[in-house]
């Protein structure tokens, strides 16, 4: 049955809904407050420069097929995907230099060499466990509205035996770091194989086992580079929305998500105006949404079942250079002196790590457009705390600017960057709240910290208003780019089974 819906939010988890309702024949609205569509996966164009604003990694380029062929269209014809191999290159403090090899054998052989036969034997003993993970995740997580552990199992298989064993093999309680140690004894390999959580902006060490998983996915679907840099994705979804009738307005603040007897019913804008609706998917932060949009009482049920923290935030450095460094790879990671130091501060202490690890795209080897003939776009990615009371970016930058940079010019052997830029912006954790509307300016939506829950984010139906329905980083199955697609798509999936079992019934429809 056809159903009116609006989609507050033109982030990929919003995109991902509305595409994937409209290709189920849904009537869909998506209103977007930015005046542009794809949320965090924005552009930069600067003085003959371009830059992907946020995410710069794409991995899991299935669920993106997955959404298009719901319409029926091959992603290839919208989008043109590169593979990277290495998927990173990794600066350390004692000056040595690690690739991280798409290939699990050929990975192997390369930590034989650079630290010993028994990392080389950790590494693929961590890589099984890694496989064993993803495949739990994608049968008990992914593709269904899932909130806790009970969501996770259905009657036909909880007692089978073969649940208990993908039940122990969850590893409850463990944590990333310690399954990644108890295996690999090299501190810089350890260092390296921690930073698939930072994915997910969360510590290692508070991280449940389970997220060893995204080693997996990685190594076996690749590292990917859209032409036209990330933002060629939303650009790619936003086509196939038009192409399938939807309605998108951006410059459109939603205020408040109406609802009647407990069910939504349509939105309220900036300027005043209601519009109906038979059901909502809000692509806005879960945890925003609960407080700012919803009636109270709704919002009250929601906040008081889990306390839900805020992922990391980060500071973006957008350096245009007159010049190329040839020793970087597309995607590199400067590494930190000391882990466990850095993601307390971040974290714990929620402070600004005194020697960051920075994060790097050189994106010219891949796509020389991205500068000025013989230059790089340079992206510089530093994780920080999510936004604390006191926090005052305005007078926290300056300095900070300065460790990164001196950072880049030790550990990340480039000791005359700072002659080279000649464009220069910048994203702050306060740019970031205020840009895309997140909780306290978190990057990755709600902190995956604990050992038990961590993995567990809001459901994407709503089980506080009826035909409301949640999307994106910081709804289930979590933040990244693939994981906010996904959640689109299962928030629309989700909405498409309720309106066909008859459960969103505008509360006209339920009187009667
Ligand atoms: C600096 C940075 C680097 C990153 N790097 C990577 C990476 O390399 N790889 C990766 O996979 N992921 C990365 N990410 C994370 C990834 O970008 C996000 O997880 C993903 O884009 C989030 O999508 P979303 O659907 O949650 O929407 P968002 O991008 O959060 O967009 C939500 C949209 O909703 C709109 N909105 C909110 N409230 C309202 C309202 N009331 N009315 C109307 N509109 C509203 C906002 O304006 C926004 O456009 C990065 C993010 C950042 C910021």
């Amino acid at each position: 049955m056809t159903k009116n819906v609006i989609v507050v939010g033109g982030g990929l988890g919003g995109l991902s809904s509305a595409c994937t309702l409209a290709a189920r024949g849904h009537k869909v609205r998506l209103l977007e407050a930015n005046d542009w569509v794809g949320g965090k996966a924005a552009i930069l164009e600067q003085d003959g420069y371009r830059f992907d604003m946020g995410p710069t990694i794409l991995t899991l380029p299935r669920v993106l097929e997955r959404i298009f062929a719901e319409a029926g269209r091959r992603l290839e014809d919208y989008l043109d995907l590169r593979r990277l191999d290495p998927q990173w290159r990794c600066f350390f403090e004692d000056g040595s230099v690690l690739d991280l090899d798409q290939d699990v054998d050929d990975m192997a052989t390369r930590l034989s060499e650079y630290a010993s036969e028994a990392d080389a034997r950790g590494y693929r003993a961590f890589m099984t466990v890694s496989e064993r993970l993803h495949e739990i995740s994608e049968k008990f997580f992914f593709w269904r509205s899932i909130e806790d552990l009970l969501d996770t199992f259905d009657g036909r298989t909880t007692f089978k035996l073969s649940t208990l064993r993908d039940v122990l093999d969850l590893r409850m309680g463990r944590t990333v770091a310690g399954t990644i140690r108890d295996r690999v004894s090299d501190h810089r390999v350890a260092q390296m194989l921690d930073h698939f959580t930072q994915y997910v902006g969360s510590s290692p060490y508070g991280s449940p086992a389970v997220l060893c998983g995204i080693a997996h996915m990685q190594t076996e679907e690749g590292v990917w580079y859209p032409m036209g840099g990330t933002r060629a994705v939303p650009l790619a979804l936003e086509k196939l929305a038009i192409e399938l009738g939807v309605e998108i307005e951006t410059g459109t603040e939603v205020r408040s998500i109406q609802s009647s007897n407990g069910r939504a019913t349509g939105v309220k804008l900036a300027n005043g105006r209601v519009r109906a609706a038979d059901a909502v998917v809000s692509n806005m932060d879960s945890v925003r949404t609960h407080k700012e949009l919803l009636p109270r009482e709704a919002g009250k049920q929601f906040l008081g079942r889990r306390r839900y923290k805020p992922a990391c935030s980060g500071v973006v450095l957008y350096l245009g250079l007159n010049r190329r460094y040839e020793h970087l790879a597309h995607h590199n990671f400067v590494f930190s002196k000391d882990p466990e130091e850095e993601f307390e501060h971040i974290y714990t202490k929620g402070q600004t790590a005194p020697d960051p690890t920075c994060y790097l795209a050189a994106p010219s080897c891949t796509e020389p457009e991205v500068a000025p003939p013989g230059g790089e776009a340079l992206y510089v990615l530093v994780h920080t705390p999510h936004l604390r009371p006191g926090h005052d970016w305005s007078e926290m930058l300056p300095e900070y600017r300065q460790r990164i940079i001196e950072k880049l010019k030790t550990c990340g052997g480039m000791p005359d960057i700072e002659d080279r830029i000649v464009s220069e912006a910048v994203l702050t954790p306060q740019d970031i709240h205020d840009r895309y509307r997140v909780l306290d300016g978190a990057i990755y939506g709600l902190a995956s910290h604990g050992r038990f829950m961590g993995a567990f984010k809001p459901g994407n139906r709503s089980r506080d208003v009826a035909n409301l329905y949640l999307a994106g980083g910081s709804a289930h199955p979590g933040p990244g780019m693939p994981m906010a697609l996904m959640s689109g798509w299962i928030a629309g999936d989700a909405l498409d089974a309720d309106a066909k079992t008859r459960q969103v019934v505008s509360p006209r429809e339920a009187a009667a």
